[in-house]
C-alpha cells in the first residue's frame, strides 16, 4: 500500500511577508494522518519555511538542486548537500518550466536525481508532454522517453528512493486538467515501464498527477489506483485549498 504524498510548488512566487501568513495558514490546517504532506519555496523561503513549520507534519523540499551534489565553484546553484544541510526532504527535479525554459535535459536532470539522492534527499522526478505531444498522440512515448533516460543513466534501483510527478504541460498553470482516467492510463503506462526492470521498484513508488489541480478535482484523480497523490502549484499557495486538496488525498 502507497503513502500518498501532496507536494505544494511554491514556484517563485512569494515575500517574506506572504510566506510568513502562508505559513500561519498552514499550521491551521487539519492535515489527514495517512498522508505525506511538504512544500517547496523558493530557496530563499526554505530556512523560514522550516523554522516557521516546526513541529507540524509538512514536510519542506527545493525546487531545483545542482548537478553538483556539495558545495563548491558553481556561482548561483544550490548543492543538495546545502539543501539537506538546511533541512529539506524533497527536491524537484526536472520541472517542465526549467526543461522549456531553461534548456533543461535529461543529462542534466539524471545528475541533479543522482545529487539529490547521494545526499538522502528524495528526488521526485516530473515528467510529462507538451501540447503539441499530446496532439500528435506521443504522451506516453514522451514520457516514458523522460523516465527511460534516468533508469539508463542511473538503474531502476535509483526509483527505490524517489517519487514521480506527472504532470502534463498543458495543464499546468492553465486551468485544464487531465480527465482521472488519461492520467491513470499514463500512470499505468510509467508503473509498466518500471515493472518491466523491476516489479517491487514499480509497485513502490509513488506517482503524483500535477496540473491544475484543485480541491474540487483533487479526490477523483486521487480515487485513481496508479495515482499516488499531488504535486500542486498555484492552489498550494492559498493554505485552505492546499488542506483541502491533502485531505482528498487521506479519504
Ligand atoms: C506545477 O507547476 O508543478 C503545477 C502543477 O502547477 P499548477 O498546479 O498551478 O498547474
Amino acid at each position: 500500500m502507497r503513502r500518498p504524498l501532496v507536494a505544494g510548488n511554491w514556484k517563485m512566487h512569494g515575500t517574506t511577508a506572504s510566506v510568513s501568513e502562508l505559513i500561519k495558514g498552514l499550521r491551521l490546517l487539519a492535515l489527514p494522518g495517512g498522508v505525506d504532506v511538504a512544500v517547496m519555496p523558493p530557496c530563499l523561503y526554505i530556512s523560514q519555511a522550516i523554522a516557521g513549520l516546526a513541529g507540524k507534519n509538512v514536510a519542506v523540499g527545493a525546487q531545483d538542486c545542482a548537478v553538483e551534489p556539495m558545495q563548491g565553484a558553481l556561482t548561483g546553484e544550490i548543492a543538495a548537500s546545502q539543501l539537506a544541510d538546511a533541512g529539506c526532504r524533497y527536491v524537484l527535479v526536472g520541472h517542465s518550466e526549467r526543461r522549456l525554459l531553461l534548456g533543461e535535459g535529461d543529462g542534466v536532470i539524471s545528475r541533479k536525481f543522482a545529487a539529490a539522492q547521494s545526499c538522502g534527499l528524495i528526488p521526485v522526478l516530473c515528467v510529462g508532454e507538451t501540447r503539441e505531444q499530446y496532439e500528435a498522440g506521443e504522451t506516453v512515448a514522451v514520457v516514458m522517453r523522460q523516465i527511460g533516460a534516468v533508469i539508463e543513466a542511473l538503474g531502476v534501483g535509483a526509483f527505490a528512493k524517489a517519487v514521480i510527478a506527472y504532470e502534463p504541460v498543458w495543464a499546468i498553470g492553465t486551468g485544464l486538467t487531465a480527465t482521472p482516467k488519461q492520467a491513470q492510463q499514463v500512470h499505468g503506462a510509467i508503473r509498466a515501464q518500471l515493472a518491466a526492470e523491476n516489479a517491487v521498484v514499480a509497485e513502490g513508488v509513488r506517482i503524483l498527477y500535477g496540473g491544475s489541480v484543485k480541491a474540487a478535482s483533487a479526490a477523483e484523480l486521487f480515487g485513481m489506483p496508479d495515482i499516488d497523490g499531488g504535486l500542486i502549484g498555484g492552489a498550494s499557495l492559498n493554505a485552505d485549498e492546499f488542506g483541502a486538496i491533502c485531505r482528498a488525498a487521506g479519504s
